[in-house]
């Protein structure tokens, strides 16, 4: 696998028909190891083999194999052990190997930037966090891909990708309207994929050489709410990530729909609230103008600079005390609502997840939100209206979306055999 160009739209599970006997164990590995991801590593041999609908000689073969490849390893129980277990006789439960494959993840910001590495079970070590000036974008496109050639050696073999969190609407892995100008136009798995080309360095020959995929920050995060989080197994979700705009995304069994180019879910730039003053996107009346960061800190008469999302928290953190910043608080907080309820009209998901600045303003005034939200709807949804989900995930939200593009090209019969395990190098 050389570099490749990401696309979020490439998202998807491998379930390609099987012809051969050899193609159909290759089939199987992928399923078994994808339910190993999917389960978190917290399902025994059994548990696994039910959901597989699998024979129990055949996923017994199955587990070694992979075992054998380096992928898994077995372990007597869950690592977490407050997961109940289903009664019956205990199991081994496969797990991430202690040299397996690992995504690296990258959150890219405006002013700063973090790289952490994910298990093939979603364990996540926080590798580096970086600050810097907002203004240099080229500066900062630099200081990662030197961060991710270190962090690539250090790994070698076992870096199967690079997913790129980027905040930006996208075209492919094209940053298409970014907020520093420095960025627009710059493809980000193009100017990162070159990390782990073998001979950049000269000396690395092991480098890793999986791909580099990217998707806008929001569905990243929402990506991550269906498979880690609070949208987990919710058929028809719509998630809304909350920074200094508004962003999301559409999710149809746990797949996020993204449009033709990767720029779908820009929902901050639709004009739910009823204003008609003019967005920083070149539209009029956008939401994101009242239920945004900048809208929070416009209510509250803060100037907008600095750090945004800093000041939002300050903002929502005063509001127990500064009656300004508790009406600036409920203004928004009704806002977000409101266009929620719209949202819900237009998609009719099951739920509703919520992230970023979002997440904190439903917990610091959850009733003007759902007043507003109530308001939204109509009149037939009112009576169940789908459920409001704060994250859980706080910041690796993004994080684990962008490892989750990582596995889902890495978990598929082509993924797997591209896969050398550290001790198989030579092969
Ligand atoms: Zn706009």
């Amino acid at each position: 696998m050389g570099a490749g160009h990401g696309t979020i739209r490439g998202v998807q599970k491998d379930e390609g028909a099987a012809t051969t006997s050899a193609e159909l164990r290759t089939h199987n590995l992928a399923r078994l190891l994808r339910a190993i991801h999917d389960g978190g590593g917290q399902l025994t041999r059994a548990e696994l083999t039910r959901q597989l609908s699998l024979a129990r000689g055949t996923a017994t073969v199955l587990v070694r194999d992979l075992a054998g490849r380096g992928l898994i390893e077995e372990l007597a129980g869950p690592v977490d052990a407050t997961v109940q277990r289903a009664r019956g006789r205990p199991t081994g439960v496969p797990s991430a190997h202690a040299a397996g494959p690992v995504a690296l993840a990258l959150d890219l910001r405006d002013d700063s930037f973090t790289v952490a590495a994910f298990e093939l079970t979603g364990r996540c070590t926080v590798l580096d966090r970086q600050e810097r000036d907002a203004g240099s974008g080229t500066g900062v496109l630099n200081d990662v891909a030197g961060r991710l050639k270190v962090y690539s050696r250090q790994f070698g073999c076992r870096v199967v990708g690079v997913g790129v969190a980027v905040p930006s609407p996208v075209s492919g892995s094209r940053m298409v309207q970014p907020t520093l100008p420095e960025w627009q136009d710059v493809d980000v798995a193009a100017a990162l994929g070159r990390f782990g080309s073998a001979g950049s360095s000269g000396s690395a020959g092991s480098l890793a050489s999986g791909p580099v995929l990217a998707g806008n920050d929001a569905t990243l995060a929402g990506l991550a709410e269906a498979r880690r989080g609070v949208l987990r197994g919710v058929s028809v979700a719509l998630h809304l990530h909350v920074a200094t705009g508004i962003g999301g995304v559409l999710l149809t069994g746990g797949l996020p729909v993204t449009g033709t180019h990767g720029s779908a879910g820009e929902f901050g730039h639709m004009p739910l609230t009823g204003n008609d003053g003019p967005c920083r996107c070149g539209s009029t009346g956008c939401w994101e103008l009242d239920a945004g960061a900048r809208g929070l800190l416009r209510a509250a008469g803060r100037p907008e600079q600095g750090d945004r999302m800093v000041q939002a928290e300050q903002v929502i953190a005063a509001a127990a005390t500064d009656p300004r910043c508790r009406r600036a608080l409920t203004h928004v907080a009704k806002a977000l609502g409101r266009g929620i309820g719209a949202l819900v009209n237009a998609q009719d998901p099951e739920a509703v997840g919520l992230s970023g600045l979002a997440a904190d303003i439903y917990q610091a005034d959850p009733d003007s939100v759902r007043a507003g939200y109530l308001s939204g709807l109509m009149r037939f949804r009112r009576a169940d209206p789908p459920a409001l989900l704060p994250s859980t995930l706080e910041d690796l939200g993004t994080l684990t979306g962008a490892s989750e593009l990582v596995f889902d090209a890495f978990l598929t019969p082509r993924g797997l055999g591209a896969w050398r395990s550290p001790g198989q190098k030579t092969a």
